[in-house]
């Protein structure tokens, strides 16, 4: 059976680049009827924070992600907060020890930092050169009265390491390249390098699906899990890997977790669809077929296979996003749409009070919005006439169209929409009237009066939003303009 694993640490806000790896082991698990468990990879007091993983729950369950294993869940391999599982990694170090996988190692920082540079100088491999591989009882004595408190470091075998990449195909790392690495501090902190294969191992997963930027590790974690298999830790097997590929965001780099374009935040905070990142961010590395960009993720899951996932690095375009995000709103069934903005309409978000927020006109206009919008958050400044006491006339809206002749055909206008019957068609045929009389074609005509009820030169269809407003209320916005 399939069990693949998201565990990111709580360091800092959820970004994309996060957001893609859960979405391909998730998709995964869902095609392959398997399990998906969710790991939180906390070992780093210094840099984890409660904040940051509140924040990683919270951005899992708007996505719609669900987990089989887990926070909140729970599950057989309970817990799954890698710092309530501390005596575990100490238990296992001292396995490894005692079994010859894993040694002291008292160099220092200032020793390992000489040789490096020395190795480097030579032309040589600058990893580490495996001096404590074979300290005697004697040395160790010594080095202890020195007062040198030890880190675990791992003994990598002197054979290189192949393996098939689900993405990339066979790999092959040779020993040169692969240095013993340590695996506990001198505090007795374990390190990532230890307790992300140690869990894997017992968590018993059979995919490892993540970003290129760990494949450097990866040589590594199948070391360990072979000494694993040795000393009876897990079930003995190793996973296999597939190394999702890189980013490149504004000027062909690597996107950065700090760019502001990564923060998934934004994405929330601009009102776009959880479907509809979700849909881009698939496409970042895979596709459903060459001429589907828009699909839902029941789609993805039917059709997603590792195989299909592309080595190349993948661009951010958030052009496109935007796009694929339009397309998903128009998919909403009218209610959903309705429903989806209404966060937005509402206080804190809206600048008006909340109870000037009218559901009954907010579903009139609706379907206007929804063929019109790229993100949610844009719906507040295309409804905002109908909810705010008198329009936000802004200045350039005012200047663009209040020319010369403008007064006389708003006065025009105004006569027509008093006496026309309160309908857009009927509001339309008046503003067409009053336009002739000044030799005004629809579209000049259209551009005062539109400016005068709602305050903008852009918005949404002009008739139907009149309507809607009412009578009473736009023949008063006339008479303001005028004024
Ligand atoms: N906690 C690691 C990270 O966030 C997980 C890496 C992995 O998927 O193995 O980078």
């Amino acid at each position: 059976p399939v069990r693949v694993r998201f565990c990111p640490s709580p360091t800092g806000n959820p970004h994309v680049g996060l957001v893609r790896t859960a979405l391909f082991n998730w998709a995964f698990a869902r095609h392959h009827g398997g399990t998906f468990v969710f790991r939180i990879e906390d070992t780093d007091a210094a840099r984890d924070s409660e904040e940051s993983y509140e924040q990683l729950l919270q951005a899992m369950r708007w996505l719609g992600f669900d987990w089989n294993e887990g926070p909140e869940v729970g599950g057989p391999h309970a817990p799954y907060r890698q710092s309530q599982r501390m005596d575990l990694y100490k238990d296992v170090a001292a396995k490894l020890l005692d079994a010859g996988h894993a040694y002291h190692c008292y160099c220092t920082t200032e020793e390992l930092d000489a040789r490096r540079e020395a190795a480097r100088a030579a032309g040589k491999p600058s990893g580490y050169d495996g001096t404590c591989r074979e300290v005697t009882e004697e040395q160790k004595a010594q080095y202890e009265r020195e007062g040198r408190e030890p880190i675990v470091r791992f003994r990598m075998p002197d054979e290189p390491i192949t393996f098939t990449d689900l993405v990339r195909g066979e790999l092959t790392f040779t020993p040169e390249n692969v240095p013993d690495f340590g695996i506990v501090r001198a505090n007795g902190a374990p390190l990532y390098t230890l307790v992300n294969p140690v869990d894997d191992a017992l968590m018993e997963i059979t995919h490892v699906l993540r970003g290129e930027d760990l494949l450097s590790s990866t040589p590594r974690q199948i070391a360990l899990y072979r000494a694993l298999a040795q000393i009876g830790v897990g079930n003995g097997t190793t996973p296999s890997f597939g190394h999702l590929p890189y980013v490149m965001g504004e000027g062909n780099k690597k996107l950065s977790k700090r760019d502001p374009q990564a923060s998934l935040n934004l994405y929330r905070e601009r009102g776009f669809l959880p479907e509809g990142l979700l849909n881009y961010l698939s496409l970042l590395g895979w596709s459903l077929s060459a001429d589907q960009d828009i699909f839902t993720m029941d789609e993805m899951v039917a059709a997603f296979d590792i195989k299909d996932v592309n080595a190349n690095p993948a661009r951010f375009d958030l052009k496109k996003c935007e796009a694929i995000n339009a397309d998903h709103i128009r998919r909403l069934d009218p209610k959903a749409f309705a429903d989806a903005c209404e966060p937005w309409l509402k206080a804190p978000h809206a600048p008006w009070a909340p109870e000037k927020f009218d559901r009954a006109a907010w579903e009139a206009i609706a379907p206007h919005a929804q063929t019109r919008l790229t993100v949610l958050s844009d719906i507040t400044a295309n409804v905002d006439f109908l909810f705010l006491d008198e329009p936000a006339w802004d200045e350039t809206s005012w200047q663009k169209a209040m020319k010369e002749g403008s007064d006389a055909l708003l006065r025009t206008a105004r006569t027509a929409l008093a006496e026309a019957e309160w309908n857009a068609d009927a509001l339309k045929a008046a503003v067409v009237a009053a336009g002739e009389e000044h030799g005004l074609k629809l579209g000049k005509a259209q551009a005062p009066v539109r400016v005068a009820v709602t305050g903008r030169t852009v918005g949404l269809p002009l008739f139907e939003s009149l309507e809607i407003l009412g009578r009473e209320r736009t023949l008063a916005r006339v008479d303001a303009a005028l004024a």
